[in-house]
Parts: structure tokens; sequence; C-alpha cells
């Protein structure tokens, strides 16, 4: 079969020579065929050299997005399979991790969480679209599990011109509900893989959450975003006196609630509260209230480049009043999520918040997403989730 092939323009085949896996729609001078969404192209140099095979989408800004550098290898049903295989085997055998991490596990906008007998897929990319079938297929041979449901229905997929998509791809219906149980921080939390957010849990934060269980005994928490209590229950499960969590989801808060039954926990040392963050945050201040221990995991403030500079004033107003909500000697745990957001902005713009809440603090960790969640060297945008220990003098 003879694929489309696309010719880029003089000096932009300098990104891919450097194995980055994006082709930009402006580095492309020509397409000679009518690929469609989804289908592997040829991406060639100027002079017409082969650079790699890539899946083309033709509504998408990124335009092509590589699958191998190899010319002789072909990009068939087999080939996906045997990169779906490389990730599993990457990773240790176990039943709660990502299986998948998109671009930097060689398969670009592919995402799969395991959670026990279910894996969830989400398929952001044109390309991935098209390898739906096998994807769904292998995933479930490889793993064994009792099903793969699908949660395509991320706001990214209308930039690949790509309708939301979610329910069963292999297997039978996931129950309402999954127990699992998360090993770093000997917690158990319920995920709702239909209705919750993203896959339905936030596997990245997992060694994050051991660092706050860690640190939590007889302290009094404020947990801030906390979706189904992730960081609460560690800080319970680690002896923390008591903890307030903030969400504006009643859904994940319903959760969370149960989240404390699951541990076998004292609901009594737990407050739950269904607010904006912004405005409680401030509340808390006017009732002179204070904390050992804080985290802010809010959610990605700046999901484009060009909102980069609003989600620096929002991440700054939070870290501002957590500073202020923080007694000394106490701790922030602060993440940003926002690709957009390197970690040197973001511990500038939280050096920012100190100054102007008037505290000091030292950095005693550096947080990121957990290894199951890898960076490829040459795609550094995979570095989405950092995070900074911070404590208060
Ligand atoms: N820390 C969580 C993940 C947080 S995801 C964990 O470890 O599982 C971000 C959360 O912020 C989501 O649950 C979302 O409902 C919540 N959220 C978004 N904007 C908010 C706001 N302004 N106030 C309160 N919660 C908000």
């Amino acid at each position: 079969m003879s694929l489309s092939t696309v010719t880029l323009k003089p000096g932009k085949e300098k990104s891919l020579k450097r194995r980055h896996p994006w082709v930009f729609s402006g580095a492309i001078a020509h397409v000679a065929g009518e690929p469609q969404g989804g289908e592997a192209v040829r991406i060639v140099e100027p002079g017409g050299a082969f650079l790699a095979y890539a899946a083309f989408s033709p509504q998408s800004q990124i335009r092509a997005r590589v699958w191998s550098w190899n010319e002789a290898e072909p990009i068939d049903a087999p080939f996906v399979g045997r990169l779906i295989r490389g990730s599993l085997e990457r990773r240790p055998a176990g039943p709660v991790q990502r299986l998948i991490h998109g671009e930097s596990d060689g398969l670009p906008g592919v995402v799969a969480d395991r959670y026990g007998d279910t894996v969830v897929v989400q398929l952001l990319s044109a390309g991935a679209e098209r390898c739906r079938e096998p994807i769904g297929a292998t995933l479930a041979a490889l793993s064994g599990v009792a099903r793969v449901y699908e949660r395509s229905d991320a706001d990214v997929r209308m930039l690949e011109g790509l309708a939301s998509r979610t329910g069963v791809l292999q297997g039978d219906a996931p129950p309402a509900r999954i127990a699992i149980h998360e090993a770093a921080s000997d917690t158990r939390y319920w995920v709702d893989v239909a209705q919750g957010h993203k896959t339905g849990f936030y596997l990245d934060q997992a060694l994050n959450r051991a660092l706050v269980g860690a640190a939590a005994k007889d302290r009094d928490v404020l947990n801030c975003f906390c979706y189904t209590g992730g960081f609460s229950i560690a800080a319970l499960k680690g002896g923390a006196r008591a903890a307030l969590s903030i969400d504006s989801s009643g859904p994940a808060l319903e959760i969370a609630r149960d989240n404390v039954a699951l541990n076998g926990l004292d609901a009594g040392r737990c407050e739950w509260r269904e607010a904006d963050v912004f405005k409680e945050l401030r509340e808390l201040r006017n009732q002179n209230r204070s904390f050992d221990l804080i985290v802010l995991d809010p959610p990605k403030f700046a999901p484009t480049p060009a909102s980069v500079e609003r989600a620096a004033r929002a991440y700054k107003d939070i870290n501002l009043l957590g500073f202020k909500l923080l007694r000394p000697g106490g701790r922030l745990f602060t993440f940003s999520c926002s690709g957009g957001v390197s970690a040197d902005l973001f511990q500038k713009i939280v050096a920012g918040a100190a100054v102007d809440a008037g505290v000091e603090a030292r950095i005693e960790a550096r947080m990121r997403a957990a290894p199951d969640h890898p960076v490829l060297l040459s795609f550094p945008e995979g570095e989405y989730l950092k995070g900074l220990v911070l404590q208060r003098f």
C-alpha cells in the first residue's frame, strides 16, 4: 500500500531529527495524496529523505504525530500491538497503574489506566481513534482484564475533529464503582470509571499522596480541589488530626465520603465542603483559621499557551491564600498540572505568592507524576505535573 507523503518546509525537519513526535501544520510544505483522519503518512525532508511515519490529523494544529522512525517497519495492527505490549512490559505487573501514557510510551493520543479488572482507555487523537479496535483488543488480551471501557470524552478530541465517545470497548459493562488499593500510601478508593473525571481517578498523584501521608501525623490538614478525597484519605491514614476538604463537584465529594468508610477511618475527623476554593480560602482567612498541612492541587488552569498569564494569576492567588492559612513550621504541597506552565515559572509564581503573603519558606522536595507516567526525553511537553513541598519558617 502506498502512503501519502507529507513534505516539510526547509528547516522544519529539525525538531523531528531531535525525535520530537509532533508535526505542526505550519511546518508542512505540501501533502501528496489525500490522507484521511488518522491515516498513516510518510513524513519527508524538503529533499525527499524519509524522516518518520506518522498519523495524519487533517483538522488539528498538530497535523501529524509520529508512530515510527523506522522506514522498514509498516504501520499496521500488529505494529500497534507491539507498541502496547512494550508499554505494558516496561511496567512492573500490578493491578492499579497507568499502562499507556501517550507520546511518552510511543502511542500518541492513547491513555490507558488499569483499575483491577478494568482498563479505561482514552483515545485523544485522530491516529489513536483509527486504531481503536486493535488497541481495545490488544489491551484486553495482554492485561487479561474483564473489560476495556472507553472514556474518549476529553475536550482535546474537538481539536482533532472527533466527537466524544464513551462505553464498553471490550468485555462486559463495568460496575458502578470499582474499589482500588493504592500501594504507595496503603489507601483504598472507589473509582467511578463511567462518570468520574478523566479515566475515573488521578493515578499520577500516587507517590505524592504517600508523601502527604508521611507528613500528616497529628496535623490539621486542608485539602483544596480534593476530588474524591485522595490526599485527605492519605493524610488521615497517616494519622492526621483532622482534614477539611474542598471541591466544587458534589458527585466527587459523595465518593470521597464513602472513601472514608472504605478505609475504616473516623468520619468525625473529616469535613467535606462543596464550594469554590477561591471563595472558601478567603472565608477561612476571615475566620482566622489555620492549618499545619495544606494541599493545593487545582485543575489545569492553563489548557492553552494563550491562557498562561491568566493561569499564573490564579496560581498566585490560591498559593498566597494558602501561605496565609499555613501555621509557622507547616507544610504546603502545591501543584500545577498545566503543561504550559514550566517548573521554573511555577516556582517563580509560588515565590511571588509567599512574598505577597509576607512569609518565608523553604523547598523541601519537588514532586512530579508517578513513574508509570514517564516523560520521553525528546518530548518535554510530557512533563505536565509539577509540585513543591514547602515548609514555612
Ligand atoms: N487532588 C485530586 C485531583 C484534583 S483534580 C486527587 O488527588 O484525586 C481538580 C479538582 O478541582 C476536580 O475535582 C474539580 O472538581 C475541582 N475544581 C475545579 N475548579 C474548582 C474550584 N474553583 N473550586 C473547587 N474545586 C474545583
